[in-house]
């Protein structure tokens, strides 16, 4: 178990990924065939634990893993991300029902089942703002009904266990929200084809709609009133952020590769090679000081994490600084790289163009930068361990 070559595996797989990912994107179309592979070469059990059948890699070699496929496709590896954190995250916190967290594991283990929680509405925002679900479910003899809407519920074509938060509907003062299992073959669940992104259009981040939808009493996972923190506090935080920071850095570096292959080769008719000019040259060289710069961070962050050594800043607070730092920097990179091509950079057959949009996307995956922000404020000038920044 311990012999294999994750990060070459993904690399492998991130060749085929990128031969497909221009169609899938101009489509908006799920890579079915992507998980396919994804699944043949074990990933999709790549950090479940081991107690469970899956190979429990430490969070360092996640991420290596996610950077590598994210430089063949953005949406497959955002996607990928969303699975993969559910189990990470979950077997530090232990946070649901060892009943629904073994079922979660074999499915995934032996079917190659997929997860990822529901949690955003169109008018609740972003639910790591501490907002309350429109989504409600009633008690009824022996279970709940749901009703309700989610969006940017990613792999929305081929989940199998799906995470829903909703309100619960009482006459108390002090709401409560509630975390589901929600299954795709429960009656009245159907999935919206509503995704059409700028980026990340191959992540099927669809609608998910529930019309009266009947779950027997323990698919409720977790109950909480609304304002107390997400019970998965910093692991759930500290996955998600950086998960979705390597991920970054994939579609970066493949603009990078696309920025040094084409300031290579480019050689106007009659002029010398574009890479001998020093506007070029300048321009490479911060592209590679931005994912250096963005690298450390990520991997400073995870180490600091996995040895829970604080070091004057605490881990929680080096992912938040690594997740708002990487994207910036990130998106900055690939906007250079974009110079670089010149004017053919806007074209859609031109792989840097989908990486300028696709690395966008995670400033809007928790933690926001705003949130993030305060965190690290809150600490510093109110003297107060703020609670993490939030996921949903
Ligand atoms: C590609 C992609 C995939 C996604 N996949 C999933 C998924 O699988 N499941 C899921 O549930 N969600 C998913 N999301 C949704 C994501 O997690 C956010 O919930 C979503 O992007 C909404 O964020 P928002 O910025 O519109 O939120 P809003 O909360 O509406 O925020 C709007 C703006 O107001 C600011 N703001 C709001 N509240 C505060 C506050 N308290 N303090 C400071 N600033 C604030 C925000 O920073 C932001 O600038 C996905 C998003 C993307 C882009």
């Amino acid at each position: 178990m311990g012999d294999i070559d994750w990060v070459a595996r993904a690399q492998e797989l991130a060749r085929d990924f990128s031969g497909r990912a221009e169609q899938h994107d101009r489509e908006g179309s799920f890579p079915f065939e992507n998980f396919e592979e994804l699944r043949e070469a074990g990933f999709l059990k790549l950090t479940v634990p081991q107690s469970h059948g899956g190979y429990e890699v430490p969070l360092s070699l996640f991420l290596r893993t996610q950077e590598e496929l994210a430089s063949g496709d953005g949406s497959t590896a955002l996607a990928l991300n969303m699975h993969q954190i559910r189990f990470g995250s979950e077997r530090e916190a232990h946070t649901y029902p060892a009943r629904w967290f073994d079922e979660m594991c074999r499915g995934a283990v032996e079917e190659g089942a997929l997860s990822n929680t529901a949690a955003t509405e169109e008018g609740l925002g972003s639910p790591a703002g501490g907002g309350i679900p429109e989504t409600l479910a009633v008690a009824h003899e022996g279970g709940w009904t749901i009703n309700g809407r989610k969006t940017f519920t990613t792999m929305a074509p081929v989940l199998q266990y799906i995470i829903l938060s909703a309100r619960i509907s009482s006459t108390s003062d002090r709401p409560e929200i509630g975390t589901f299992m929600v299954r795709p073959t429960d009656e009245g669940v159907t999935v919206e084809e509503t995704w059409d992104s700028l980026g990340m259009r191959a992540t099927g981040s669809h609608d998910l709609v529930l019309t009266n939808v009947r779950l027997p009493g323990d698919r409720l996972m977790v109950r909480r009133t609304h304002g107390q923190p997400d019970p998965r506090g910093a692991s759930g935080q500290t996955w998600f952020a950086l998960g979705v920071a390597a991920t970054t850095i994939g579609v970066a570096r493949a603009a990078r590769e696309y920025a040094v292959e084409f300031a290579r080769t480019r050689t106007p008719l009659g002029n010398a090679p574009i890479r001998e000019l020093p506007g070029v040259r300048m321009r490479i060289a911060r592209i590679d000081l931005l994912i250096h710069r963005s690298r450390a961070l990520v991997y400073d962050a995870a180490r600091a994490w996995e040895s829970r050594e604080a070091d004057g800043t605490l881990p929680v607070d080096r992912v938040v600084m690594a997740k708002v730092e990487t994207l910036n920097a990130c998106i900055e990179a690939v906007d250079i790289a974009m110079r670089v091509v010149g004017g053919v950079s806007l074209l859609k057959k031109r792989q840097v163009e989908r990486c300028y949009r696709d690395v966008r996307a995670g400033l809007h995956n928790p933690p926001l930068e705003d949130r993030a922000l305060e965190q690290l404020a809150r600490r510093a000038l109110d003297g107060q361990p703020s609670p993490p920044a939030g996921v949903e």
